[in-house]
This record gives structure tokens, sequence and C-alpha cells, in this order.
């Protein structure tokens, strides 16, 4: 395997100019636990929405900016027909050698901060209220949590994450529990949570606390407002 390449991710404090000006809200949770119902109503009240998996699609998508080095990195053998990232195989490959995952995020990781900052940058000239930053390893990685203004984690039982995913993804207990394996407990997740939703009801009780966050967000911005 060739060693891997070197490149230069944007400098992750270009999100400093942008704080005190707009609210930088960090959402976090496992895999399965609800970001995504989360992100999609505060988007729906207005929210600008940047969203990690969203952005790791797109880079390891056919023509993505992550797979000239995918290819360098596993070989062209992970790179499918049509030029995007061969999803089944990697995980596959993941599963079998866990510490590969490492190796892919390596790549992947500073190219989705890059793509995070120029989204964010997007979306506050174009007056969204807030931002809020969808980022499933958001407690793992440890250099977001100084640019965020609160950290909002989505929380529920592992037991409830697991038949959420095996259902929503056709995939085994033994591969959702591997990659459960691979984040943060869901204690330490709590532990740097500002605020946490609840998710281990229907879809109404999650929407009363997503109105809530979306009112304590709206009033820290009036906050910001008022002192600037
Ligand atoms: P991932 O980390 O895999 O991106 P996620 O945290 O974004 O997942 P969602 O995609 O929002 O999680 O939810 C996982 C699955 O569980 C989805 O199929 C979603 O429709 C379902 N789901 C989420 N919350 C609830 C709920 N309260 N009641 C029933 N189903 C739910």
């Amino acid at each position: 395997m060739a060693s891997v390449p070197q490149h230069h991710p944007a400098d992750p404090t270009d999100l400093k100019a942008l704080k005190g000006r707009i609210p930088l809200l960090g959402l976090t949770g496992g895999i399965g636990s609800g970001k995504t119902a989360v992100s999609d109503l505060l988007g729906q009240l207005g929210a600008g929405i940047i969203d990690s998996d969203v952005i790791a699609h797109a880079i390891t998508a056919s023509g993505g900016i992550a797979i000239p080095m995918i290819q360098e990195q596993f070989g062209a053998e992970f790179i499918d027909p049509s030029g995007a990232l061969n999803r089944g195989k990697m995980r596959a490959l993941i599963f079998e050698k866990p510490a590969l995952r490492k190796t892919l995020e390596h790549i992947t990781h500073p190219l989705i901060r890059q793509e995070s900052i120029k989204q964010a940058i997007k979306l506050a000239k174009a007056d969204k209220p807030y931002l809020v930053f969808v980022i499933p390893l958001l407690i793992e990685s440890g250099s977001w949590q100084g640019l965020l203004d609160h950290i909002a984690v989505v929380d529920c039982p592992e037991s409830i994450q697991i038949e959420r995913v095996m259902q929503r993804n056709q995939l085994t207990r033994a591969e959702v529990e591997s990659i459960l394996a691979a984040q943060a407990s869901r204690k330490e997740r709590l532990s740097q949570a500002n605020t946490i939703l609840h998710n281990d009801g229907d879809l109404m009780e999650l929407n009363t606390e997503i109105h809530n966050l979306h009112q304590k967000i709206m009033e820290f911005k009036s906050n910001l407002a008022s002192s600037s």
C-alpha cells in the first residue's frame, strides 16, 4: 500500500472569521441516533445546514476530490466503473481491518473540513440566522469544539441505534456494532453536550426538543446582536 499522500486542508481557524457574527451550532450523535431528522427540521426553521455526511458522500462520488487519493492509497479496485468510491467494498475492508478506517479518514476528514468552511462562509453571506454543522465525529475529532458556540447531542440507547441502522442500511448487527465501537462512547459524547436532544421516543417528541433548541439559539443570536 502506498504511503498516505499529503495535501493541504483549509485552516480550521478560517471559521474564526464567523465567530461572534453568527451563531455556530455543532450537531452530533452516534450512528442512527437521529442527526438527519434534527438537521432537516432545523433547516426547515431557516438554519443553514452544513452536513459532513453529505459532503463525505460528494467528495467520494464520481469525480469527487477524494477519489484520486483513495485510489492511490487503496488501489483502483476500490473505485467502481463510474469513478465513485466502491462503498460496499470499502466497508467490507474496514470491517475486516478496522485500523484502515483511520487511513481513509486521514484522506477524507481534511477535505470535508475544507468544504464545510467553504459552505459556512457562503451560507453566512446568504443571511441564514445561524449555522448548524452536522458532524458525526465531532467529539472524536477534538478540533471543532473551540470554534462552536453550542454543541447539541442527539441521544438514544445503543440498542435503538443498532435496530434503526440495521433496518435502514440492511446491515448485520455485527457490522453496526463494529461502527459503534469505532465511535466515542455515549457517556463521552453526553459529557460535551450543551443541549441533549432525547430521541428514544417518537418523532413528535423529538420535534418539541428541536423547537426548544431553535429558540435557544435564536435567543443567543439576539444577545450576539445586542452586544456587538
Ligand atoms: P447516521 O449517523 O447514520 O447518519 P443519523 O444520526 O443521521 O444517522 P437518522 O438518519 O436521522 O440518524 O435516523 C436513523 C434512522 O432512524 C432513519 O431511518 C430515521 O428515519 C429513523 N428514526 C430517527 N429517529 C426516529 C424516531 N424518533 N422514531 C422512529 N424512527 C426514527
